[in-house]
């Protein structure tokens, strides 16, 4: 027989954790699920949305894509993976508030720059999704070049956040729906090594932390 992955973890969940939270479960199930939050993370396997947010079962709708990006509203036939799960947040779930993530020591923001080095068809997607950073990088470039003693990587991931949340709001809805006061957009920086999280405060233009 293959070995499972993770058998002592799903044993553990079904005789542990998920007994804790059968009756939540059931409710949910019940009445349907109604997310507090949107949560676009990265998927870096060091991110846990709802351990680093100490959030329950059905609190967090998310969606975790190679550098929490958010690909510009495109409304075409393509498969538009992260539009679709946005777009259902926004219009079906109602979500309130929007939160992009980024974080500490992401590969993607080092990828950026050296994407020009990735050859290869098994890489195609991974360096077209690579483009998405083109501007975030342009823009950490020239902030680089008058300030080389800043941590260019620690800029390249805070400045991708902001950029995706402007992306956010090329989508008609979330536009309507932030100018009318129903979403609320959020930047968040997570830094893996101390745990702390950080926030886009947009009157001091800086990423201060939450708490
Ligand atoms: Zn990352």
């Amino acid at each position: 027989m293959k070995t499972i992955p993770f058998i002592e973890g799903i044993k553990e969940f079904k005789n542990i954790h998920f007994k804790e939270n059968e009756i939540l479960f059931k409710e949910l199930v019940e009445k349907g699920e109604n997310p507090k939050a949107l949560f676009i993370g990265c998927s870096d396997s060091r991110i846990i949305p709802a351990l680093i947010t100490n959030s329950k079962p059905g609190d967090l709708f998310v969606v975790r894509n190679i550098g929490n990006m958010v690909p510009p509203f495109k409304p075409d036939d393509d498969f538009h993976g992260t539009a679709a799960a946005i777009e259902y947040a926004v219009s079906v779930l109602n979500v309130e508030d929007i939160i992009v993530c980024g974080h500490s020591k992401c590969g993607m923001c080092r990828a950026l720059y050296e994407h020009d080095k990735i050859t290869g068809i098994e890489l195609i997607h991974v360096k077209n999704w690579l483009k998405l950073g083109d501007d975030v990088k342009e823009q950490v470039l020239s902030i680089y070049k008058e300030n080389p003693d800043i941590d260019m990587y620690e800029l390249t991931e805070k400045v991708n956040v902001l950029y995706q949340i402007k992306n956010l709001l090329t989508y008609p809805k979330i536009k309507e729906k932030v100018e009318n006061n129903s979403l609320r957009l959020h930047g968040w920086y997570y830094i893996i090594e101390t745990g702390e999280i950080e926030f886009y405060n947009s009157e001091t233009n800086k990423f201060e932390p939450i708490v």
